[in-house]
């Protein structure tokens, strides 16, 4: 048996738990046939100091599920995190799910691989368990993750996300990902893809900014139809988004919330993250906040009635913590049609 993080009397108990916690988290089955959990630590705005503090309490705690992107520039100690667990015997690399995205700077087919290993390079690992096209806009490559030019527009590289697609496939050939997949597209855009002439593989799920602010309700119903799983983003308003400001609303203080989350002596983020398990929507949460981490996984004890689910999605009102607007005059900016 390898060594664990707990002491020789405590071993067994220890690992029989684990096994329990693996066996336990419900997880989607992707259209690759792989299981993808269904609830994920998000790494955005995790900064370097605290993010493999971070990932470790989280698998500690019982994720599996671990969502990270080359842009939030803290790969490296992610992976420190992952690769501390794997060395303590607490997890296998086959019992993790990894997800990267490709920015917006690497989608010439040229740099699409490039790109990836150096994704794979800081998290010292041979292959994700997904990787994503971070949004659907292209931009001029170069070490400015965000080239913007003398008007404060984005510059675009004037690829066509098509042909990214194309050479994110051939990733999966190579072995280096096992599934990719999209974050912020439009159903047209989605639709574009599946309508690709020599599509290879359909993408394994949307990533998409949705909570009861954002119920996001054609888009799901259209990625899941088409067998594209949704995963949810910023699940509980992203309070800490720079743009933030206090006439926005939040859905941590929402009353509506809180009193739901009263009624099952649960926390509002806990009632939060549970609304996407019921409709069998990924989440991604991010906290480098241990007990946070902790409260946030404590989600599969409980369930909502279907009248407070359906009292969350009447919260509706089509607000954005992530409007985007350095993106607005790219010719594949995805939130100026309906959904
Ligand atoms: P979240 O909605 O997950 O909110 C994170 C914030 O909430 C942090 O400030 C965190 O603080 C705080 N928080 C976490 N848990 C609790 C809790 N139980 N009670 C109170 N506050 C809490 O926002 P994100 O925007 O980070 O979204 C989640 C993840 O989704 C990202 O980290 C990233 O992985 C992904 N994402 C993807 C995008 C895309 O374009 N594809 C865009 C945005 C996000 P603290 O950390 O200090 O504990």
């Amino acid at each position: 048996m390898k060594s664990c993080l707990f002491s020789e009397c405590s071993l067994a108990r220890v690992c029989f738990a684990q096994l329990k916690i693996s066996n336990m988290i419900p997880a989607v089955t992707l259209n690759n046939g792989a299981k993808m959990p269904i609830m994920g630590l998000g790494t955005w705005r995790a900064e370097p100091g605290k993010v493999t503090e971070a990932v470790k309490v989280a698998i500690s705690a019982g994720y599996r599920h671990i969502d990270g992107a080359y842009v939030y520039q803290n790969e490296e100690e992610v992976g420190a995190g992952i690769h501390t667990m794997m060395d303590q015997g607490v997890v296998k690399r086959e019992d993790l799910f990894i997800v990267s995205k490709l920015w917006c700077t690497f989608h010439l087919p040229s740099l699409v691989r490039k790109a990836c290993e150096k994704t794979l390079n800081d998290l010292k690992l041979d292959y994700l368990d997904l990787y994503l096209m971070h949004f659907p806009m292209g931009m001029k490559p170069g070490d400015d993750l965000f080239p913007f030019d003398e008007d404060g527009k984005i510059i675009s590289d004037g690829s066509n996300f098509l042909d990214t697609w194309k050479a994110m496939e051939e990733l999966v050939d190579a072995g280096l990902v096992k599934a990719i997949g999209i974050s912020n597209f439009n159903k047209d855009q989605t639709e574009a893809i599946l309508n690709k002439p020599g599509l290879k593989y359909k993408p394994a799920t949307n990533q998409i900014e949705c909570h009861p602010f954002l119920i996001q309700e054609k888009l799901i119903s259209y990625c899941h139809s088409k067998g594209i799983s949704v995963t949810a983003y910023s699940p509980l308003g992203s309070p800490d988004r720079p743009w933030a400001s206090s006439e926005e609303p939040s859905l941590l203080e929402e009353p509506k919330i809180k009193a739901i989350a009263n009624k099952y002596n649960k926390s509002p983020a806990q009632v939060l993250i549970r609304f996407h398990i019921q409709r069998n929507v990924i989440v991604i949460a991010k906290s480098v906040t241990p007990n946070r981490i902790k409260e946030n996984f404590q989600v599969f004890d409980f369930a909502l009635s279907e009248d407070d689910i359906k009292v969350m999605l009447s919260l509706n009102k089509n607000w954005r913590g992530f409007p985007m607007p350095w993106g607005s005059k790219h010719k594949d900016f995805p939130l100026n049609s309906e959904y």
